[in-house]
């Protein structure tokens, strides 16, 4: 459902996504993200850290999309587990990331808003 210009969709499946794998002690999954491709796919991620490097979520999520032969994407979103689940921004090397890849994308950054990756980064390295 798309209401308010929001994929609400895409929204559950990021937070089914940290729902079904959180775990803050052993393996630190506390994030799950979800893209919307322009195919009109939804790909999902957690975040995979280790004591010494991470990855966030948003980049296994849009990096399964990419494996799955994806390379043009509308939305994605981040939703921190746990007790307090939200909807979170995402940080600055996502938002790089996102933008070298689509400069179109949009992001979800609350619960009632989205914005272009640009709004998120408005001096990107070309
Ligand atoms: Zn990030």
């Amino acid at each position: 459902m798309n209401l308010n210009g929001l994929d609400y969709e895409l929204i559950e499946a990021a937070k089914k996504a940290i729902r079904d794998n959180y775990d803050s002690i052993r393996w630190w999954h506390t994030v799950g993200a979800a893209v919307r491709t322009k195919s009109g796919k939804i790909y999902v991620g957690v975040n995979c850290d280790s004591v010494s490097h991470g990855s966030c979520a948003e980049v296994i999520a849009i990096g399964s999309a990419i494996t799955a032969g994806e390379r043009e994407f509308d939305t994605v979103v981040a939703v921190l587990g746990g007790e307090n689940e939200k909807i979170l921004p995402p940080c600055g090397n996502c938002r790089q990331m996102m933008y070298s890849y689509d400069k179109s994308i949009n992001v979800i950054v609350s619960e009632d808003t989205k914005v272009n990756v640009l709004e998120l980064l408005p001096y990107p390295c070309d």
